[in-house]
């Protein structure tokens, strides 16, 4: 209220920083400052993702599959998902979403997408973080597209996230049975949009998938808000 009446004064008391470099925000400035904007390295290489996904057994045909931005070390689209998943900035996740879907939407990514399911959190992880950081960046792309956030389908069992520190060969053993699905899950003939906020190897994404695609006539899609080149 006192920052919509006195948007000068607000700033002057409590200046805002840009969560992609850093510097002071201009009153009429959110979130993110333009050069940032304008800066973000776009992601064009869709091949490479459908690689790493076969590279896990992924043989499920798919209606759409993407990443919005290109995630390097130190740069924008990389401080922007740091700032979402450590420095509780909710509001980061869901703008983010909505910068994707109205750069991708033009491009027909999300024709004919049923409902966006989010990559779940076990649910100590969500504790931590106070939200799943896929489900803001999904609430942001719904936001835009009008296509709903469906969290009902899957859950995740238990946390896979010490993978950083292991082998390949391991990763595979350790991403097993992570998700499962939802006991009322309504899915039959649905044509579904898994969202996560970055793709690395793959491996947390051809998990998701391979469960899901043993759901009778469901289509599946992927959309990654960044994705290691
Ligand atoms: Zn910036």
């Amino acid at each position: 209220m006192a920052r919509a009446l006195f948007p000068s004064l607000a700033d002057f008391l409590f200046p805002r920083y840009c969560a992609g470099c850093g510097r002071r925000l201009a009153v009429t400035e959110h979130l993110v400052c333009p050069e940032c904007v304008f800066k973000i390295a776009r992601f064009n290489d869709k091949n490479s993702i459908f690689d790493r996904l076969y590279r896990w057994d992924v043989r499920t045909p798919m209606l759409h599959v993407g990443a919005f931005a290109s995630y390097h070390r130190r740069e924008t689209a990389a401080h922007l998902v740091h700032a979402l998943k450590f420095y509780n900035k909710p509001e980061i996740g869901r703008w983010m979403g909505q910068w994707a879907a109205t750069s991708m939407q033009p491009e027909g990514f999300f024709d004919g997408v049923d409902c966006f399911v989010p990559i779940p959190l076990s649910r100590t992880r969500r504790r931590e973080r106070g939200y799943n950081q896929a489900e803001l960046i999904a609430q942001g792309l719904s936001a835009v597209t009008s296509i709903p956030v469906d969290t009902s389908l899957i859950y995740r069992k238990h946390d896979n996230t010490a993978q950083t520190h292991v082998n390949l060969t391991d990763r595979a053993a350790n991403v097993q049975d992570v998700f499962a699905i939802c006991p009322d899950a309504q899915a039959e003939g649905r044509s579904v949009m898994l969202v996560d906020d970055v793709i690395t190897t793959g491996a947390t994404m051809s998990n998701a998938i391979k469960l899901l695609s043993g759901i009778d006539g469901i289509r599946l899609s992927v959309f990654s808000w960044a994705a290691v080149p």
